[in-house]
């Protein structure tokens, strides 16, 4: 007899186990399916690359959802109830220029002014007031993450209703690197604040890119950047532990094929080898937006809808991962102060330099010298054998490489990943062979292979550009729902977007109205 759920979720990223720990915590009979043997998407740790030591090869930095009520009331209890534990530093970034020179983002906004003053006391005065507005927008912007948007109309027009309000928009619309030239003058801030935006999968000049900043710098000194204590994978394995908990099944190594329906209603799955699960309530898909084509009926999904879901467009570049371990943790030449930072940015300058940077990448072209560096077990020695080390190495990058296509990566693999160890190599004074015990490197094309949900390796699914963020995102006017009766959304194709979020709370709450259960009342217990 084939198994039955009530909902059955197509996809066991972070977002996937959010939207299920809900459900299932609110009485609703869930499975999540989940095609790799792990579940977590890009919330995990691997612990292949040498035995003892677990290496975060995807997401790293838990900084929005530190924000979401998921772990500020700790919903769901993963806090209280299944183990998870957050770890934090004063000293949150550490930016590195090529003369050794250092801007610190400190969780204390004050010192991070003194350390902005060294490069510009202008723009150290300008900081302050930048993220004093910030700081004021902070709650409603992370109100709005976390729920579901209104229509990207409506959004507009209620802002559209006060001077603050038409401030924030016209901001919102604009690029990170137009906001800083307005509110900073030196090239080393300019850099460091632009880069943190290029996070988002889009380069600091594209329009849309400002918003990152209006939430990172607030967020930060608010909340702090976080690492999960015991790897990045720790939130996913305690959200795996409340699913049990409250009765829900996770089934791994199940690739669903295909969405069934019945009378143009979702009624479950089929996987790769024909199994079918069944759902008496409803799918929801953790996948990528435009993978509904193919899982769909075809004729169940109108011809324009399907038009609309090919013209997504991708994030701008993603990126090459490498999880190291090593008998010692990187010594900068830049000193202590960068070497404490729980993560290293390194800064090209000047400015232009820097932003050549992003246009080589849109032309498929590795740039090798900006990487994000992350020692995580100068916080949580749990992550390896004893006095030993785990260190990630994150580079953007393009998917498509010049001359080749993403075909190329296979070619490259081993050469961009030296010449990017080569760049921490030439700034650390012990960062030799001598000390690496082993590594895994994750190209683009890699991680689309592993995760076919990332297509060409966009870890935000789409890009996070204006038009395909709030309630555009995945298809304006669509929110959570599709067009087949009973089949949802849930992944980073959906508002709030890629990132770690657990961005799925967001998507639980319509979801859960259409299942008559009250959202408010499941979380409270
Ligand atoms: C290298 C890298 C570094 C990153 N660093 C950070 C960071 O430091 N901070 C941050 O905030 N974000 C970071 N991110 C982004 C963040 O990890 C992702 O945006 C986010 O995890 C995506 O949400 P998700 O986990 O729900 O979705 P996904 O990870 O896309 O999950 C989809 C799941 O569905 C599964 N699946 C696919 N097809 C099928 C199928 N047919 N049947 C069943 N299952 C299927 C996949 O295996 C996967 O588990 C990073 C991402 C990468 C790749």
């Amino acid at each position: 007899m084939s198994r039955k759920h009530e909902v059955v979720i197509v996809g066991g990223g972070h977002n996937g186990l959010t939207v299920a720990c809900y459900l299932a915590r609110a009485g609703v009979d869930v499975c999540v399916l989940e095609s790799l043997p792990y579940v977590g998407g890009g919330v995990i740790s691997s612990r292949s690359v040498v035995p003892g030591f677990k290496a975060d090869i995807c997401s790293i930095w838990h900084g929005f959802i530190q924000a979401n009520p998921l772990l500020l009331e700790d919903e769901l209890g993963l806090k209280s109830k299944f183990g998870l534990r957050y770890l934090t530093s004063e000293n949150q970034f550490g930016v590195l220029f090529p003369d050794d020179s250092h801007l610190n983002i400190y969780r204390d906004v004050e010192r991070t002014c003194q350390s902005i003053a060294k490069f510009s006391q202008k723009d150290a005065d300008a900081y302050r007031r930048f993220h004093g507005w910030g700081e004021q927008m902070l709650d409603m912007l992370t109100q709005g993450m976390f729920n579901p948007p209104p229509p990207f109309g409506a959004f507009v027009a209620a802002l559209d209703q006060s001077p603050p309000g038409r401030a924030l928009l016209r901001s919102l619309m604009m690029s990170a690197l137009d906001l800083c030239d307005e509110w900073f003058e030196s090239d080393a801030v300019k850099v460091a604040l632009t880069k943190f935006s290029a996070q988002s999968g889009i380069a600091p000049g594209t329009l849309g890119s400002g918003i990152v900043l209006f939430l990172f710098i607030p967020l930060t000194h608010k909340y702090g950047g976080a690492i999960p204590m015991g790897g990045s994978g720790a939130l996913s394995e305690a959200m795996e532990r409340c699913l049990a908990h409250h009765g829900g099944t996770v089934l791994t190594e199940r690739t669903v094929e295909q969405v069934l329906t019945s009378g143009g209603r979702a009624s479950g799955v089929r996987l790769r080898g024909g199994e079918e699960i069944h759902a008496t309530k409803a799918v929801v898909s953790n996948l990528h937006a435009r993978q509904l084509a193919e899982l769909v009926d075809p004729s169940l999904l109108p011809a324009d809808f399907v038009g609309q879901l090919r013209q997504l467009k991708r994030s701008e570049y993603g990126a090459v991962s490498q999880g190291y371990a090593l008998r010692e943790a990187p010594r900068y030449k830049a000193g202590d102060e960068v070497s404490d930072a729980l993560f290293v940015e390194f800064a090209p300058l000047p400015l232009e330099t820097f932003l050549r940077g992003f246009d080589e990448l849109r032309y498929g072209r590795v740039r090798m010298d900006m990487p994000t560096v992350g020692c995580q077990t100068r916080l949580d020695p749990s992550r390896a054998p004893e006095g030993k080390h785990t260190l990630h190495l994150f580079h953007y990058a393009p998917f498509e490489l010049a001359g080749g296509g993403a075909a190329r990566w296979d070619e490259v693999r081993q050469e961009v990943a030296n010449g990017i160890l080569a760049t921490l190599q030439q700034r650390t004074t012990n960062m030799g062979a001598d000390n690496i015990i082993g590594r895994l490197v994750e190209t683009p094309l890699d991680l689309s292979r592993r995760n076919p949900a990332m297509i060409s390796g966009d870890y935000n699914h789409i890009g996070m550009y204006l038009s395909q963020q709030l309630g555009n995102r995945y298809l304006p006017g669509w929110g959570y729902r599709t067009p087949v009766d009973g089949l949802w959304m849930c992944g980073p194709s959906c508002h709030p977007g890629g990132g770690v979020t657990g961005g799925g709370r967001a998507a639980v709450q319509p979801l859960m109205e259409s299942l008559g259960v009250d959202f408010a009342r499941a979380i409270r217990g």
